[in-house]
């Protein structure tokens, strides 16, 4: 098929052109993100590729039918940026990469939650100081501590896991419970329950409209004073302004985000010679207990090459008319 890819970085190229080595598709790299402005780049293909901040809305779908786009690849997991109904009306199958390394996203909240801890980000710097003070830097035991997940999907069941090895006690929230963790120990339990009994909670569980600010000031008002909040869920599950207030009034004792709610145009780009023009952002980063990483927790060399076999195999499926496994529908 011919593919656009949009906001595409040399890695994305380089892992889609391995995997794509027999050149059974066609396939073109743009860095421009998908938006009103450059839909029109797909005139003459017949499906586009696309990331977790190219936003799918109506106009640019009817755009993108317009250029005679007949299916939409995500190379990500999530597809709370899709309108999946105007998808429907114009006849644009969607399809994903349903799970590319759950582990990889695991892993990167245990690092944050590690370091923000342990702060080993501050050790490093003091280090390369000649400053081997521990002044500041006490940490607190993970072991025999409560840890709170929302969210036992692929990514929650590592995480859990991961945490069971630590010797946690690990509650769950899930409108779906996973028979997997059940039989590990793990405690399902009702959402304001797992908000006051956890020292720990990481968010797992996708954007949607029922999870769309979960974490709101009603939350934090019922977490533990000084709990810390993982999210490499996506941005928006928590309510920016409330967080910034729970973090003022050192309610929130720590809080480690790979994903934000304003993320588009920020994250993934080298912004260094711009000013930073988002307020919020930087209310965040003036928090000494506020730890950001730019929605990495998918980037490791698995996943990568992950997404680009199986994005390639929904493009061929699609090609050859037969079952697509990783079809979404709305
Ligand atoms: P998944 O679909 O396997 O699991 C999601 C779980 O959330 C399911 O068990 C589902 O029942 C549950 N859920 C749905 N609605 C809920 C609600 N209202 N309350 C509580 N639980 C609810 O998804 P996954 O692969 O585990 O991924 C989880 C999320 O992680 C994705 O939606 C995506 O947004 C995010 N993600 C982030 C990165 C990253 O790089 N940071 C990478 C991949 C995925």
């Amino acid at each position: 098929m011919k593919v656009a890819f949009f906001s595409t970085k040399k890695y994305d190229q380089d892992f889609f052109e391995k995997i794509n080595s027999d050149n059974k598709h066609q396939l073109t790299f743009f860095e421009t993100a998908l938006n009103v402005h450059t839909a029109s780049l797909a005139q003459d293909f017949e499906a586009v590729c696309v990331f977790v901040n190219d936003d799918l809305n109506k106009k640019n779908l009817e755009k993108l039918a317009d250029c005679g786009i007949k299916l939409i690849a995500l190379r990500c997991a999530g597809f709370n940026n899709v309108d999946l109904a105007a998808a429907a009306e114009n006849n644009i199958t969607i399809v994903r990469v349903p799970a590319y390394s759950p582990q990889a996203v695991a892993e990167h909240a245990v690092a944050l939650m590690l370091t923000l801890n342990r702060k080993t980000h501050k050790a490093y710097n003091r280090v390369r100081e000649n400053n081997f003070s521990l002044e500041k830097l006490t940490g607190f035991n993970i072991y025999g501590k409560t840890v709170g997940v929302i969210g036992t999907g692929i990514i929650g069941i590592c995480f859990a896991k991961i945490m069971l090895g630590f010797g946690c006690k690990v509650l769950a929230y899930d409108i779906k419970p996973a028979d997997e963790l059940k039989d590990l120990s793990v405690n399902y339990v009702a959402i304001d329950e797992l908000l006051q009994e956890s020292d720990i909670i990481s968010l797992h569980c996708p954007l949607n409209e029922q999870t769309h600010h979960l974490m709101n000031t009603d939350a934090f008002n019922k977490m533990k004073k000084g709990a810390m909040l993982i999210n490499t869920g996506r941005g928006a599950l928590i309510d920016t302004a409330s967080v910034v207030e729970a973090l003022k009034q050192e309610k929130l004792g720590y809080l480690g985000i790979d994903v934000y709610e304003q993320e588009s145009g920020l994250f993934f780009n080298d912004l260094s010679e711009t000013v930073n023009k988002d307020d919020d952002f930087l209310r965040l980063m003036s928090f000494p207990n506020v730890l950001i990483t730019g929605h990495q927790g998918f980037f490791t060399k698995e996943a990568l090459d992950q997404i680009a076999q199986v994005t390639l195999k929904n493009l061929t499926e699609f090609e050859s008319g037969n079952e697509l496994e990783n079809e979404v529908k709305a």
